[in-house]
């Protein structure tokens, strides 16, 4: 049974130092999302430390501090928010990815809690 309601999600994953190399830096993960009856949805929000250009974090170091929502890999994983394509999750049996950003407006006002 889907449980009612929504809440907003991590802004972000962060990766993990010692397997950096399989991230491709899309940035996807690094966007903020919404949950409604427990489906995860991408909006079009960045991380305010989200490089645009370079994808990268540019808080790395300090990124938890910094964002208190920003998750580890293993957070990530559990919570479903990197996209289907993403090495971190490749091979992770039952994996549901995030639903894709719909429309940027709704789902910015989904995200503020106005919807
Ligand atoms: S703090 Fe860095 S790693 Fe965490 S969500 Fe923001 S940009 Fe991504
Ligand atoms: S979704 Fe995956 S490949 Fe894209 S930035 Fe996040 S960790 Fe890297």
């Amino acid at each position: 049974m889907s449980r009612r309601g929504r809440k907003r999600a991590g802004e972000g994953a962060a990766r993990a130092a010692h397997d950096e190399s399989l991230c491709r830096r899309c940035g996807r993960c690094c966007h903020a999302k919404v949950i409604v009856d427990d489906e995860v949805y991408y909006t079009d929000i960045p991380c305010p430390y989200l490089d645009a250009t370079s994808k990268l974090c540019t808080v790395y170091e300090k990124r938890f501090e910094k964002n208190s929502e920003c998750l580890t890999v293993e957070e990530g994983i559990k919570m479903g928010v990197f996209p289907a394509d993403c090495p971190y999750v490749a091979g992770v049996a039952g994996y549901k990815a995030p639903h894709a950003a719909g429309d940027a407006a709704q789902t910015a006002r989904m995200y503020r809690g106005q919807e």
